[in-house]
């Protein structure tokens, strides 16, 4: 090749790829692919991470465990200021909970109380059961439900618009006088697993227990309440709200070697609700981010810009963790490129999306085209998609400063039967599944970092 013939070609190319052209990107990406799939690091930290330390609520010692294994992991992959930012979160503890069936037969009922709940008086409350599908159907029962359990059995249409029962159900049936609230648990299946989740009270009514129950309980006493059968149960909850306990988000950095001022957050939560191994919700999304920096690192590959791996605390139950940050970070802003967060399970990632707020339409398409060109040629082994969309909770409140949000999304296919619930447990992870998304986010990362591009 006549080096003399290419230089004009390459000048050009340089403009808009700085330091790194297309193929250059496309060799590293493969070689990334590669290594993911050999050494299977992301999996084999999930494995720990559900196995030895466990379910991880805010507050907890099992988060504190995995705060401070996350360090370690961080500095073993010779990643540099790795350390722990302080942040104050809720502690809610969720104790003992039963509920039984007294009439019209007798039946255990498998629940799960719902974070930010109260527990029930000592000894528990026994009260009828009404069944209702949906706020409406409670505003027609309206004072009848005074003393009541109201049971809020409506079917899963999505996660989205399911979920808004389980958040706000309680408040609405205090405010007619009910005793307590049980939800049909947010899912589209059920092997009698109820889903938690977090819920909130209106300020100014009364506080009253709220579960989540099992599909197959709350369509169980929808036909007895159509039977016309009284239905009345004993409802047993010991949860309470402790006060606020220390935690911290996790941060470490592969810094730039020609922008080091110039930020891209990678970001997963590093708390999990307190049953199961919060092994897709979050584990699997805090294990990638972190493999994909491991990745980059163990090749000797020398990003531009700065990469920041975040795990964030308490993103189930408070949003603590990217409240504090967005607090804490304000003067940086201007300099981070774009917040990433992946929170949507284990399963292939099949697209990146961009979340740039309020920009105009116009903004929006014209940063996205600028995102498929410069990173299309890198990604062509994973055959993802961009697209424009949401980001993610935690990055949400950077997002809504101004910060460029990007968010992952996951197949998911049978992620909403299992989050929130007993069965998020690390034996329905696919190995390959998470060396695929290691491997796709440490490409995604690192093309970027390699760039010029800014999304506004
Ligand atoms: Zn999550």
């Amino acid at each position: 090749m006549n080096p003399g013939r290419c230089l004009p070609t390459l000048l050009a190319t340089a403009s808009l790829f700085a330091q790194a052209p297309p193929e250059a990107l496309r060799q590293a990406s493969e070689r990334m692919k590669a290594e993911a799939f050999r050494t299977q690091g992301a999996y084999s930290d999930l494995a720990w991470l559900c196995d030895r330390i466990g379910h991880r609520l805010a507050g907890s010692p099992q988060l504190d465990q995995a705060i401070a294994w996350a360090q370690g992991r961080m500095k073993a992959a010779g990643l540099t200021n790795v350390h722990a930012e302080p942040v104050m979160v809720p502690r809610w503890v969720r104790g003992r909970e039963s509920a039984e069936l007294l009439l019209p037969t007798p039946h255990r009922i498998n629940l799960l109380g719902l974070g930010g709940s109260v527990g029930t008086p000592e000894g528990g409350l026994t009260a009828d059961v009404v069944v209702v599908g949906s706020f409406d159907e409670l505003d027609m029962l309206g004072d009848a439900a005074k003393g009541k359990i109201v049971l809020f059995d409506v079917p899963y249409q999505g996660y989205g618009r399911t979920v808004v029962y389980r958040h706000d159900g309680a408040s609405k049936a205090a405010k007619y006088g009910a005793v307590a609230a049980l939800m049909r648990s947010v899912g589209p299946v059920s092997l009698d697993t109820p889903h938690t989740g977090v819920m909130d009270y209106v300020p100014v009514l009364p506080k009253i227990p709220t579960a989540a129950v099992t599909i197959e309980a709350s369509t169980l006493m929808r036909r007895m309440q159509q039977r016309g059968e009284r239905i009345r149960m004993k409802l047993e909850m010991g949860a309470e709200t402790l006060p606020d306990a220390p935690s911290a988000n996790v941060v470490g950095e592969i810094r730039g070697t020609e922008k080091p001022l110039e930020v891209i957050i990678l970001s997963g939560h590093l708390d999990s609700w307190d049953v199961g191994q919060g092994a897709q919700d979050d584990g699997a999304g805090t294990v990638i981010c972190m493999e994909a920096a491991r990745l980059i690192q163990s090749l000797g590959l020398k990003p531009r810009r700065t990469l920041r791996v975040v795990l964030w605390t308490n993103e189930e139950n408070g949003l603590r963790g990217g409240l504090a940050y967005r607090d804490a970070h304000r003067a940086e802003f201007r300099d981070i490129v774009a917040a990433l967060e992946t929170d949507s399970g284990s399963e292939r990632v099949k697209s990146f999306d961009l979340d740039l707020g309020k920009a105009s339409a116009e903004a929006k398409a014209s940063a996205l085209a600028s995102l498929k060109t410069i990173l299309g040629t890198a990604m062509e082994p994973f055959a993802v998609t961009f697209r424009l969309g949401g980001s993610g909770a935690d990055v949400g409140p950077m997002v809504r400063a101004g910060v460029p949000g990007i968010g992952m999304e996951h197949a998911a296919t049978h992620y909403f039967d299992i989050h929130h619930s007993q069965a998020d447990t690390f034996d329905k992870v696919d190995k390959d599944d998470l060396a695929f998304n290691a491997a796709v986010l440490a490409t995604f990362a690192y093309a970027l970092a390699q760039s010029d591009l800014r999304f506004q």
